[in-house]
């Protein structure tokens, strides 16, 4: 609390309350806009599923959605086609243009909160002469130590699993994963201009130096606000991958878990006033872990011995099983026996206690469940990199054989990722991404109709070797299977061998055979371009599918998607999972596929949708 003497001190106290006043209000406006996007997005949820609805209940429904449909039809593909496509700076690299985008207007956001109302004089001190006040060093320092603290506990609901935006808006806690980082970068700027603005004005132009500076530094507020910035700094710097790398990535989730509640205990220590803020974030992280103990305590809970075991908490039985190819790539099969359902395209995080309790993995279920069924085979296939993937795979002694492996389970989480409004699909997987992919392409082929009009199915499954094929060998020719006892599914399978040249006579591993046209076109590289659409298109085998050696390089995601859309009448949805670069030419791809003037003419072939699973 300031002391009012003087004319120029008390006018600068004046100034201080009306300051602090318009940082409060300025703080609550941040979340009143916050809000209202979180708002805009439920709503557009609940009207999406509102018309799924209607146009599943009868016919007249039907009408309704698709005269709704047209508008919303026509702005989402006027949306993909310029918002979708990778940014074109080098800052944001595998990142959507709607994602710098929102990157651009956040930045813009805090310029101006920065900047906008605040009273720009100079006022001296009496008691110290010539020492002075800044009102631009203090009530913009002050600004920006109020806008992080804002954004605090915003940067917590972003980064938990179970948090109130994805209940209200239907997208799932990962995606939200973008928005953390860069919420988190904006925390640390704004924090650090806080501290340097205060640290010009405490210790240049305050009177007299270095007095008034060295007993700042015995103050509490000031040492707390350095412990956060050193706190705030180690956490981001500790969000590039090259530093993530250096120190291994389970450690950084770790130490960022821990650090980032000792950031919230320095920020209460720095400026209590505030505290409601961090108590928003506190409360945030205690919710998420409790939501979370509470699930798995609630599906590994035997309540009465019998059978399944006796009573108390218990592993799921598992099995785990790994496969070498050429390029000395493992990969791992893992099925677990588990009491649980889920959704095509939903994960869980596993633990295996056999490795360690406290390490947790997001993996995706590359099946879907049994109706009805009490036990669930949930079949896991994962990618075996450095740290605890790594760890599995030497469980495994001898490749192509399965080991037991108690596993934890926890989930499902993600949300529903199909769009129903769609007549036709496509399918696309890179590597292990197909464990994304074949599930949804099971649903979607049970969940067709034999009322519906016929509904084009292409499975596009994009590998280095022929001998991949055999991870999910069974459940391709199961999917062959499954389609052709539907009548309203025409499903095309088509596998791209980008790294074997020859087409061997008689591959045991491929779906289907390979065509004469295969072959003769690797040989020829003029071709090499459009090799796999010049398959695809022309090799006519009764079930149109099609095996192409690419020899040494990647299919073209535009000419896969194209040819597509031109194959089919209606809306497409493409729903994709592979390595990061395929997550690039597909954005791209569709994007250019998007077509809002057609889609207003009626014709809804100029919507084309894309669901990226970034893993
Ligand atoms: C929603 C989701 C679903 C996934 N589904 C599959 C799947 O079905 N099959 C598959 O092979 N992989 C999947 N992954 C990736 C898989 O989680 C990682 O490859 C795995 O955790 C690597 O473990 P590691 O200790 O061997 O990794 P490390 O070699 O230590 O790290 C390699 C990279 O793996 C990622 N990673 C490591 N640990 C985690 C973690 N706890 N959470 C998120 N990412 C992590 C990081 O990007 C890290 O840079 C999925 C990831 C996500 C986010």
């Amino acid at each position: 609390m300031g002391i009012c003497e003087g004319k120029d001190n008390c006018d600068y106290w004046d100034h201080y309350y009306q300051q602090h006043n318009s940082h409060i209000l300025g703080m609550f406006i941040t979340w009143g806009f916050i809000a209202s996007i979180v708002v805009v997005a439920g709503v557009i949820n609940i009207s999406g599923r509102h018309r799924k609805k209607l146009s599943q209940k009868d016919e007249e429904g039907k009408k309704t959605a698709s005269g709704g449909r047209s508008i919303h039809g026509v702005l989402s593909a006027f949306f993909r086609k310029y918002l979708l496509p990778q940014s074109l700076w080098g800052l944001f690299s595998h990142v959507t243009r709607f994602q710098a985008m929102m990157v651009v207007l956040l930045t813009l956001y805090c310029t101006l909160f920065t900047f906008i109302g605040i009273s720009y004089g100079v006022w001296v001190n009496p008691t110290k002469p010539p020492g002075r006040r800044i009102g631009f060093l203090e009530f913009s320092g002050d600004r920006t130590g109020c806008l992080a603290f804002a954004f605090v506990p915003l940067v917590f609901i972003l980064s938990s699993r179970d948090n109130i935006f994805s209940l209200i808006t239907g997208v799932s806690y990962q995606h939200f994963n973008f928005l953390h980082r860069w919420i988190g970068r904006f925390i640390f700027i704004m924090t650090w201009v806080h501290t340097v603005l205060w640290s010009i004005e405490l210790g240049i132009m305050y009177q007299p130096q270095p007095t008034k500076y060295k007993t700042t530094w015995a103050k509490r507020y000031w040492k707390y606000g350095v412990g956060a910035t050193a706190l705030l700094t180690f956490l981001f710097l500790h969000s590039f991958r090259t530093v993530q790398k250096w120190t291994g990535y389970e450690f950084f989730r770790k130490s960022h878990e821990v650090v980032a509640v000792l950031f919230l205990g320095a920020c209460w220590g720095h400026w209590p006033d505030m505290k409601e803020w961090i108590i928003a974030g506190i409360a945030i992280v205690f919710f998420d872990r409790c939501v979370r103990y509470v699930r798995m305590f609630l599906i590994h809970m035997n309540w009465t011995s019998g059978t399944s075991g006796a009573f108390g908490l218990h592993a799921f039985d598992g099995t785990i099983s790994r496969h070498h190819d050429t390029d000395g790539i493992d990969v791992l099969v893992l099925r677990v026996k588990s009491n649980i359902t889920w959704k095509a395209g939903q994960h869980f995080f596993l633990t295996f206690p056999t490795l360690s309790f406290l390490e947790s993995h997001p993996f995706t279920t590359s099946n879907t469940p049994t109706p009805g069924a009490k036990t669930q085979d949930q079949l896991y296939i994962i990618r075996v990199l450095k740290g605890q993937t790594k760890r599995l795979a030497d469980l495994c002694i001898e490749p192509d054989t399965e080991y037991p492996l108690p596993t934890i389970v926890c989930g499902p989480y993600g949300t529903s990722v199909i769009d129903q409004s769609a007549s036709n699909y496509q399918l696309i997987a890179g590597g292990t991404g197909a464990s994304f992919t074949l599930p949804l392409a099971q649903t979607i082929i049970a969940s067709t109709s034999v009322s519906d009009e016929k509904r084009i199915i292409d499975f596009v499954w994009i590998l280095r070797r022929a001998e991949n094929l055999r991870w999910l060998q069974n459940e391709l020719l199961e999917l062959r299977r499954q389609a052709t006892e539907t009548p309203g599914v025409d499903l095309h399978i088509r596998v791209f061998v980008t790294r074997d040249g020859e087409v061997p006579s008689a591959s045991s591993t491929s779906p289907a055979p390979s065509t004469p046209t295969a072959s003769k076109e690797v040989c020829d590289p003029k071709d090499k371009e459009t090799l796999g659409v010049n398959i695809s298109t022309e090799a006519k085998t009764p079930e149109h599918d099609v095996t192409s050696w690419l020899q040494d390089h990647h299919p073209s995601c535009k000419d896969i998607v194209m040819a597509f859309r031109d194959e089919c009448v209606g809306k497409i949805q493409v729903l994709a999972s592979g390595p990061a670069g395929l997550g690039r030419d597909l954005r791209e791809a569709v994007a250019g596929c998007n077509d809002s003037c057609k889609v207003w003419r009626g014709d809804e072939g100029g919507e084309v949708g894309l669901y990226w699973d970034s893993r």
